[in-house]
């Protein structure tokens, strides 16, 4: 049984602007109201798969800490990331970003592109899901806007 939570739908979503040195247009500072989405295959056990309040509720939770703010791929090739005191400053292709750092979220990713995103937010999902034992296979979804997305399958 598979069952799915629409974050375009539900208005699970969140705002964060980014870039992505390596690329031409997308290298430059921009932002992204992204919605996210998953689907969960699992026996059912008493009726459900997972209650789809369960999955919604832990879809807010993974994108709350990353709206807002500038998302930073800590394993980021091609940027130098560097902290002083209450700032965090990016330099990449000769460009230079100075922020606070509390309005950062640091990715745990190589990148922020919409692939690198939905792993890492799918890695959190699976770890909040892992008490429900009938769930086999986690599709979570990051559209940048409609009609583009990525998808990642654990
Ligand atoms: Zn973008």
């Amino acid at each position: 049984m598979l069952i799915k939570v629409d974050g375009r739908d539900l208005n699970i979503r969140f705002s964060a602007a980014h870039f992505i040195p390596s690329h031409d247009k997308c290298s430059r500072l921009h932002g992204h109201d992204y919605t996210v989405s998953a689907e969960i295959e699992g026996k059912e056990s008493n009726g459900f798969v997972v209650d789809y309040l369960i999955v919604e509720k832990y879809l807010r939770e993974i994108t709350e800490p990353m709206d807002h703010r500038l998302l930073i791929p800590k394993g980021g090739r091609d940027m130098l990331i560097g902290k002083e005191g209450e700032y965090t400053t990016v330099e990449y292709m000769g460009k230079r970003i100075t922020l606070k750092t509390e309005d950062a979220f640091f990715l745990d990713a190589d990148s922020s592109s919409s692939e690198d995103i939905s792993s890492y937010l799918l890695n959190r999902l699976v770890k909040m899901l892992k008490p429900f034992e009938n769930v086999r296979n986690v599709t979570l979804c990051v559209y940048e806007g409609p009609g583009r997305g990525a998808c990642a399958r654990q």
